[in-house]
């Protein structure tokens, strides 16, 4: 059984109304995923390969372009705010 089998309950959904199409997300990827970037039209882009380290989230420097999901409680979103605050630890 695959970790996406798993975790079923755990979502990747984006807004790509707040995508600026930056490539963040896939370039800190560990796992070369690039649907995350490149997903037009589906809200989950969660993928069967995913390992759910969150960087993508942790990266993206729009606020709640990406956010992660339990059920349907989002519990780790992306923002601008949060990514200035990292790059300064
Ligand atoms: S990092 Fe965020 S804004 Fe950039 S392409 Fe990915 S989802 Fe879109
Ligand atoms: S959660 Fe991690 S493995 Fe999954 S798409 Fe985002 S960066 Fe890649």
């Amino acid at each position: 059984m695959s970790l996406f089998d798993r975790i079923g309950f755990i979502g990747l959904r984006k807004n790509n109304s707040k995508c600026t199409s930056c490539g963040t997300c896939a370039r800190v990827c560990p796992m070369d995923i690039r649907e995350v970037n490149l997903e037009e039209e589906k809200r989950n882009v969660l993928t069967q390969d995913c390992m759910l380290c969150f960087k993508c989230i942790e990266n993206c420097p729009e606020d709640d372009a990406l956010k992660a999901t339990f059920l349907t409680k989002s519990f780790f979103h992306s923002s601008r705010k949060g990514l200035f605050l990292r790059q300064d630890d």
